[in-house]
């Protein structure tokens, strides 16, 4: 099987019980990544949502109806987090940054798309916090993420209006960096995206960047490369559900009785 690019994370890939993937440019043409998802990655695209992004600060819980579904409901918004073992969320990017999120201890997993826009909004954080917000404070020491290809500081250049706004953001001025022109600015923005990381209070050796730069990669999608011909790629991570695969007769209660697997 002709594979799609992709690269994964070593910290995520620690984490048991979860599977991601950051991909990139599919050399099959012509099959929805809905296909691929299944056949390449083994991943029911059923029970992965994402959402209609819009650049914005907004962190969903994911719903059955984000998926690939019957009766599917495209709701707003830039970052999807699951607690559901047997379910993944994901988002697309073309530059922007693709952040995934996992914990080793606890069954959230969540996946987000950060541009520059969304990094102003506040949306890193605001992920940890709906995590927090769920499972205590206590579980955002625990969490590992990883930010995936997008557009690097190499290649990513802003006017001096979004770089004051970045400039807001934590860390910011030191991802920024003077090029050429008056007014013209080069940010790094996943570096912008892992201080929003340990600014929510994940600690550094749990974070971590993997892949290249998407402007100067052929093997990723890039906005500001391919213009408006861009495809976007998808990003996923996904739980699996053990509860029922591994669940064997010597793991019953000795009270509980056998149930039928196959009732009528
Ligand atoms: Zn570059």
């Amino acid at each position: 099987m002709i594979l799609p690019y992709f690269v994964q994370s070593p910290l995520l890939r620690a984490v048991p019980g979860v599977y991601h993937a950051f991909t990139g440019v599919d050399p099959v043409r012509g099959r929805g990544s809905r296909d691929r998802l299944r056949q390449v990655f083994s991943v029911p695209p059923s029970r992965l949502g994402t959402l209609r992004q819009v650049h914005s600060g907004t962190v969903r819980e994911m719903a059955e109806t984000d998926c690939d579904v019957p009766g599917r409901r495209w709701r707003e918004g830039d970052a999807l987090w699951t607690a559901v073992p047997g379910t993944g969320v994901g988002v697309r990017t073309a530059d922007c940054v693709p952040i995934l999120l996992a914990h080793p201890d606890l069954p959230v997993c969540a996946a987000v798309h950060a541009g520059w826009r969304g990094m102003v909004a506040g949306v890193v954080g605001e992920t940890v916090r709906a995590i927090a917000e769920r499972f205590g404070s206590s579980a955002v020491g625990g969490l590992v993420a990883a930010a995936g290809p997008s557009a690097g500081g190499c290649c990513y250049e802003i006017g001096e209006e979004v770089a004051s706004l970045l400039r807001g953001c934590p860390g910011g001025d030191r991802h920024l960096a003077r090029k050429g022109e008056e007014g013209k600015w080069h940010a790094d923005l996943r570096q912008i995206a892992l201080e929003a990381l340990f600014a929510a209070g994940i600690s550094p050796g749990r974070v971590e960047a993997v892949g290249p730069c998407t402007v100067c990669s052929p093997r990723f999608h890039s906005f500001r490369r391919e213009k408006s011909l861009t495809g976007r790629q998808l990003s996923f991570i996904y739980k699996w559900d053990f509860s029922r695969e591994f669940t064997t007769p010597q793991d019953r209660t000795p009270d509980e009785p056998a149930k039928n697997p196959h009732p009528d």
